[in-house]
């Protein structure tokens, strides 16, 4: 269960500071699939990096199955950064001089690396349909096959939250549709609680739940009905 209580975020440009969160208090209960609506500008991203455990708030608190982060050491918030998350990006931000089942790997590059995890990679990325492209660089993959790169890279810790930004912003939306359909079966296998931030509501599912935010605040949190109306 991940908790915002009335976080607000300020950034200084310049002289002025510019607040983009103004109060924001949001649930995403354990396991959920939630996504995050709203506005260019609206606070999206930032929330996400406050989530993860990136960037902190200006005031207000986040909850991690009701642990405050702010309380948190340095090594904890790195254990929890390294373990308990993964991160899905617009930018896939793959090596581009390594393969695309070292990139899975790259978390656990150099100590956590055995060949039990060696294996657990090449059986996530044959599950994303990656299995023929196991040796291929980045720039010899295709927009969705770098996209499932990156997805598998982020479960393959098994993480109990998966933060994704826009991850299907530069796909086509039969691809889009795929790779969704991955995150998903994936975030089922290890009861992740999964947070989306897009701006295409067609990948929306019944019993999703779906927050939406302008103008960095909550408008309202509602769940996707079995019509697929929200
Ligand atoms: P989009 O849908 O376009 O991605 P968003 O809802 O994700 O938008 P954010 O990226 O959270 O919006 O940005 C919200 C506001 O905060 C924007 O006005 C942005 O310029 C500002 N902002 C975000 N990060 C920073 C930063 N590191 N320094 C200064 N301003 C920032
Ligand atoms: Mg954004």
């Amino acid at each position: 269960q991940v908790t915002i209580k009335d976080v607000q975020k300020s950034f200084r440009r310049g002289e002025t500071t510019v607040p983009v969160l103004r109060g924001l208090s949001c649930e995403f209960p354990s396991g959920t699939f939630n996504f995050v609506v709203g506005p260019s500008g609206s606070g999206k991203s930032s929330l996400l990096y406050l989530i993860g455990a990136l960037d902190q708030p200006t005031s207000g608190q986040i909850e991690i199955d009701g642990r405050k982060i702010s309380t948190w050491s340095e090594t904890e918030a790195n254990h929890f950064r390294a373990n308990q998350v993964g991160f899905v990006f617009q930018s896939f931000n793959l090596m581009s001089n390594l393969s695309a089942l070292d990139n899975v790997l790259v978390p656990f590059m150099p100590q956590g690396l055995t060949s039990t995890k060696r294996k657990e990679a090449e059986e996530l990325l044959k599950l994303v349909g990656m299995g023929h492209r196991l040796t291929h660089k980045p720039n010899h993959l295709s927009g969705g096959e770098q996209q499932r790169v990156a997805i598998a890279r982020a479960l393959l810790k098994k993480p109990q939250l998966i933060l994704a930004d826009e991850p299907t912003g530069e796909l086509d939306s039969q691809t889009g549709r795929e790779v969704f359909n991955y995150l998903r079966l994936l975030a089922g296998q290890n009861q992740s609680t999964v947070i989306v931030v897009t701006h295409d509501e067609s990948y929306m599912q019944p019993d999703d739940y779906v927050h939406r935010i302008s103008d960095g605040r909550l408008i309202e949190t509602t769940q996707v009905s079995e019509s697929g109306q929200c």
